[in-house]
Order: structure tokens, then sequence, then C-alpha cells
């Protein structure tokens, strides 16, 4: 009872703690593994919780699924002998009640659960009445409404201790990441629930180990409050997501050269000069919402001809010709093509829903 109090209470400022680093395998697979990756990970001074999956959702059948409940009494001697918390993803009611009946410190939410309001309202309601903080992954889609309906109905169970995990979103064929960042969605739920703990995935986002430390600094620089990153005592034989894990050791230099930001600094000339750069953005950005303004008119005196006429709103080859022009003078100007296209993908939407109005007016 008493030691269970202490966890409760302990767990809870810890999750204050920042940055709030969590690590460890992707999967526990052998009780020695569980044992030696928990101590040498410990030993670097720089993990706060150890995490390992017990159940495993995998895209395929076929593929290591998890060591199951026979993996929990190994994460409770781990964390007996090296003092680190454990976390574990459940997906189910029964799950939920193992873990907890084992000890498990904190829980998290895994993206393809997030995606399905009947598995989290199921494990909500296992939740009720427990004291627990629980993490929850983005949804495997960009869909920003499944990860705040994922949070809401963990909350009306009552759970207080509540943070998100962005593991970036999925996406068909082969890109540089494993699954998109997608930053602007986590920035944006940073946003709308700046009380609630956000941290940042690398491992899950990159799927390799040669771009981790690139993501963690990029959240960081977001002003992200900790990392969930996946370690291995022998990473190219883990038995899942091998390709990006990393070892304790690798682990705890990683979080070394990470470039820690403070979010504020007591500089009166700091303040006084961003003040007057951000005025200047305010500015600009005025200047750009007149400019577009104007643009719109055009394209509706563009419209009215089109319509005395009879013509088609899109003509593929004037929108070809505008996109050629943008690439050109965005490369002279230092805008990417990523950036470029989505500008004036947006621009050229507005226009011809200004346009439509015209001509079915
Ligand atoms: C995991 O953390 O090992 C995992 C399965 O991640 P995700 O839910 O982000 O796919
Ligand atoms: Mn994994």
């Amino acid at each position: 009872m008493e030691q269970a109090i202490e966890q409760a209470t302990s767990v809870e400022a810890l999750l204050k703690k920042r940055p709030l680093i969590i690590s460890g395998p992707c999967s526990a697979e052998t009780e020695e593994q569980v044992m030696q990756t928990a101590m040498r990970l410990a030993a670097t001074g720089k993990v706060d919780i150890m995490r390992a999956g017990i159940w495993k959702p995998r895209t395929r059948p076929g593929s290591f699924e998890g060591i199951g409940t026979k993996g929990l009494p190994w994460l409770q001697a781990a964390r007996k002998e090296s003092g680190l918390p454990v976390a574990v993803e459940v997906a189910t009611g029964k799950q939920v009640e193992d873990a907890l009946h084992f000890g498990v410190d904190v829980l998290w939410i895994g993206a393809r659960t997030t995606v399905n309001p009947f598995s989290v309202q199921e494990v909500a309601d296992a939740l009720r009445g427990v004291d627990v903080p629980v993490l929850i992954k983005n949804p495997i889609n960009p869909d920003l409404e499944l990860w705040i309906g994922a949070m809401e109905r963990v909350a009306k169970a009552g759970i207080k201790n509540i943070g998100l995990i962005h593991r970036g979103f999925s996406s068909y064929g082969n890109t540089e990441y494993r699954n998109a960042p997608m930053w602007h969605l986590a920035i944006e739920m940073k946003r709308r629930y700046p009380e609630l703990l956000m941290i940042n995935d690398p491992s899950h986002i990159c799927g390799r180990r040669d771009i981790l430390q690139e993501v963690a600094q990029t959240a960081i620089d977001l002003d992200f409050d900790g990392l969930i990153i996946e370690s291995h005592i022998d990473p190219d034989n883990a038995w899942s997501d091998a390709k990006q894990q990393i070892t304790p050791e690798k682990l705890g230099e990683m979080i070394s050269s990470i470039r820690w930001r403070k979010e504020d600094v007591a500089s009166e000339e700091y303040h006084a000069a961003l003040e007057k750069l951000r005025q200047q953005i305010n500015n600009l950005d005025d200047e750009l919402m007149q400019i577009l303004s104007q643009r719109m008119k055009v394209a509706e005196s563009i419209g009215k001809y089109k319509k005395d006429n009879n013509i088609t709103i899109l003509q593929t080859n004037r929108w070809n010709s505008i996109l050629e022009r943008a690439f050109a003078k965005g490369e002279k100007f230092g805008l990417s093509k990523e950036f470029v296209t989505k500008y004036f993908d947006a621009v050229h939407m507005e226009s011809i829903n200004h346009q439509n109005k015209i001509m079915n007016s």
C-alpha cells in the first residue's frame, strides 16, 4: 500500500520533468534483455521512464506480436533493480488490468488504437477509478479530431494525468520518413491544449537510426516537452523495429548532444529586438493579405469574362504555366519547391472558389 502511494505521487511529479525522456525497447523480448536494457538506460542518467511493448499491434500477421502478460513481471523486476518507472502500450481492457496488476507506472495508447473509438472507449472504461498517467499517440491518419476524441474519452473516464505523443502519420509509398511528421498538426494540438504534455517519438517518425537526432532536435526547437525513443541492447537483432533502435549508450549520447532550448529569457534587449522584428512580420503579413485580396478580385474579373463566354474555370495549360513560373521565381527567392507547391495550390483553390461564385451566381 505504502509503495503504491509512493509510486502514484512520484510518477505524477515525474511527468512534470522537462525535458521528459522515455526510452526502452520497441518490445520486451526476454527477461535478460529487459533487465539489461533497464540497467544500461539507468546508467546513462538521461532517462526518466523506461518503455517496453508487451502487446504489439503489428501491421502484418506473422511478425512478433509481443511477449504478452508473461513479460510484465520482467518489467516489475527491472523497475525494482534500475529504479526506472515503466510504461507500456495498452489496447484492450484486459491489457489495462494486467498492466496495472503488475504495477506499470504509465500507460500509452498506440497510434493504431487511437484511430478506433471502440477500442479507446474500452481502454477508457477499464481506466475508470484508476489514478495512472496515460499518454495518447496521434492516430495513424492525419485527423486531429480522432486524437482529440481519444483524449476526451480518457479524460471522461476520470484520468487526470494525460499526455500526447506525436509519432507522425502514415502515407502511401516510400518517403524519407516511416511516418510523415506533419509538424503543423502537433503544433495545432499544442496550440489548442497548451496545458497537456506533448512529447515527440522520433523512432516511429524516422523508422531508421540515421535521422533520429535531427528529428529529435526539430521537436525540441518546436518546444516539445520531451522525447520517447526506442533503445535496445542489440538493435540489429531486435524482434521488432530493428532498423530504428539504438543502444542505451547511443541514446545517452544523443540526449547529451541535443541543443536544449529555453522558452524565454529575461533580457530586455532580446525582447525589444524580437518585438521590432515581429512588428515587421505583422506588417508583411498584412501586406500579403491585401495583395491576396487584390489577386482574388482579378480572378473574379476573369470569372466574369469566362461566364459571359461560357468557358471552364480550370484551364490546365494556364495552371501549368503559373506553376512553372512560380517554381523558377521561388528558386530565385530561396523558397522551397514544397512550399511553393502548397502555397500556389491554396491560392489557386481560393481563386477557383471565387470564380465559382461568380460563374454560378
Ligand atoms: C510502439 O511504440 O512501439 C508502437 C507500436 O508505436 P505506434 O503506436 O506509434 O505505431
Ligand atoms: Mn516500435
